[in-house]
């Protein structure tokens, strides 16, 4: 089954007809898209690209999100990192028990 409307790859959202103007229409992008710079609607495409990544990566999805993280532009790279982060956390650290000792140490002061 079709679902209504039509899907804007720079929002990502599935939106309706009227949302899209003729050109954009074609081209995938609804009318508030349109509006935004190329620069901009490229970096909303990759982000939507970055969440909407599949829990278990493929080896290519794997390079292009440490590539992402390398961007040049800050939100792609915060969010990639995020995202990678969350499939490969980074090695705890073990010395949490210290952070406790300071916290109760502060929950005596008056
Ligand atoms: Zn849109």
């Amino acid at each position: 089954m079709k679902k209504h409307g039509h899907y804007c790859k720079v929002c990502g959202e599935y939106k309706a007809n009227e949302k899209f103007s003729g050109k954009g229409h074609a081209a995938h992008i609804c009318k508030s898209c349109a509006s935004l710079s190329p620069e901009k609607q490229a970096e909303q495409i990759t982000v939507n690209r970055l969440l909407n990544l599949p829990w278990r990566l493929l080896k290519e999805q794997i390079s292009w999100l440490k590539k992402r993280m390398k961007d040049k532009r800050p939100e792609v790279r915060a969010l990639a990192k995020e995202q990678y982060e969350m499939r490969f956390p980074p090695k705890q650290l073990e010395d949490t028990d210290d952070d406790f000792d300071f916290l109760d140490e502060n929950d005596f002061i008056e």
